[in-house]
């Protein structure tokens, strides 16, 4: 039986006032659709409305409650957020069922209660975030999506047939953006898209002039670059090994952008991948993973795998496993094989019975659990850059290296760091190592 996906709950947005208005309205826009909702055009598609209002002049704040009172006859899920929220009683006075009110720049508070009034359900199979990265995202590390859907047809995927094709977003409204994040406290930005590699294929890599000057071409490795020059950190999620993927290692050696890559292999069977109609796989990617480690021998890979897949044999197990054993990745996630519905590989022959999924699963969890704890082991003894999530109350404090995205990898925990605020960057000296995670001190400032 396929699994049937919920679908997504939609908001509608009405955007009133100044620019500046409008980046905010734009800003809680990508967040929302990070998270898994999708917009709509009308009132009556909407599972709740944002009214983002304008409360500079009296006439302004009038078409702003005329805009709250016109959503609510027409829709009655209303949250109010922008200048008027300062006047949440002038609000509350005259629509009494407006479900949230809250101010200028409180992005935080908006999306909140937008989750409230009408919660996500985050699908591994079509959302980029993890499922616990939907509690509100810190200040700290903030989700920066470059472009929505997807030029492939991997045949177990339905994103294709949901978001439509590739659509970049311009290159000035990401970094204009990313400008505003690290402004309000960001310090590492994840990038995400389906297809990270393939950014601006669809603008055909123009260029668009910057405020500072210069310009910046749509391309995954000038954003990369520009947004390095922003961010303390930059993280690059769901990349495709194409050529050009060559390009951003040096970037990484110059301390740009951080020296990791999470590149969704999915398999490595050749046979496997022809039936997954996986793009970028080929014989040298093994190859490429040894030269990127030469130019930046700290580069962490993360990738996932999909077992079980319909006409894997126990050989193309086989050749996974001797991959991964080649390949030394950092980090993987596996999943067994489950059928979506409406995807391609639902009428595949040769399912791979449960059990022998189970036991290929165990597998390769063994054999990468062993590769992570020996990788780690090599890091006992060495001072690393650690961005702090977490300070207790007993002087410890929970951080990552530069090798662990938030929420899908390890964690680095520290003694003796009651001093520590949550963004904090430091030198961290390794002291010991698990299976997944670190332990460390500070080194003193
Ligand atoms: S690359 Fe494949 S798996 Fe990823 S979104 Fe596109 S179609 Fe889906």
């Amino acid at each position: 039986m396929a699994t049937k996906l919920p679908s997504p709950p939609r908001v509608g947005m009405v955007s009133l006032g100044c620019p500046k208005n409008l980046v905010d309205s734009e800003r809680i826009l990508t967040q929302l659709r990070a998270d898994g909702y999708q917009m709509s055009a009308d009132y009556a598609g909407a599972d709740v409305v944002l009214v983002n209002t304008c409360g500079f002049l009296d006439s302004a704040k009038e078409e702003s409650l005329e805009a709250i009172g016109e959503a609510i006859a027409e829709n009655g899920r209303v949250i109010v957020t922008g200048c008027m929220g300062k006047e949440a009683e002038v609000i509350r006075a005259r629509f009494p069922q407006v479900l949230a009110v809250t101010g200028a720049h409180q992005y935080e508070q908006v999306v909140e209660a937008v989750h409230e009034a009408a919660p996500a359900n985050l699908s591994p199979y079509i959302d980029l975030i993890p499922d616990a990265g939907l509690k509100l995202t810190p200040r700290h590390y903030s989700y920066l999506k470059i472009s929505e859907g997807c030029n492939h047809r991997c045949s177990f995927c339905i994103i294709p047939s949901l978001r439509g094709d590739l659509a970049s977003r311009r290159p000035d409204a990401i970094l204009r953006e990313a400008e505003k994040l690290v402004a309000a406290g960001t310090k590492e930005l994840l990038v995400i898209s389906q297809d990270t590699s393939a950014y601006g294929v669809d603008l055909r890599h123009a260029s668009w002039p910057l405020k500072s000057g210069g310009e910046v071409r749509a391309h995954m490795t000038d954003l990369a670059r520009e947004l390095g020059r922003i961010a303390p950190w930059v993280r690059l999620h769901y990349v495709y090994p194409y050529p050009h993927v060559d390009q951003v290692i040096p970037l990484m050696a110059e301390g740009l952008v951080l020296p990791y890559l999470d590149i969704p292999f999915q398999h490595a069977a050749p046979s496997v991948l022809k039936r997954m109609k996986r793009p970028a796989n080929d014989a040298k990617v093994l190859s490429r993973i040894h030269r990127w480690r030469e130019i930046c021998p700290d580069i962490a890979i993360r990738s996932t795998f999909v077992v079980g897949f319909p006409g894997e044999t126990e050989e193309d197990f086989q050749y996974l496993l001797d991959w991964l054993d080649e390949a030394q990745l950092d980090r993987v996630g596996a999943f067994r094989f489950e059928p979506v519905e409406g995807a391609a590989a639902n009428d595949l022959s040769d399912p791979v019975p449960e059990a022998v999924k189970e036991e290929r699963y165990a597998r390769i969890m063994e054999t990468t659990a062993a590769i992570s704890a020996a990788k780690l082991a090599a890091k006992v003894g060495r001072t690393l850059p650690v961005i702090i999530d977490a300070v207790d109350q007993e002087g410890g404090a929970t951080g990552r290296s530069q090798a662990d995205a938030p929420e899908i990898d390890g964690e680095v925990f520290l003694r003796d760091a009651g001093h520590l605020a949550v963004g904090d960057i430091v030198k961290v000296v390794i002291e010991d190592a698990d299976e997944h995670d670190l332990y460390g001190v500070p080194l003193p400032a």
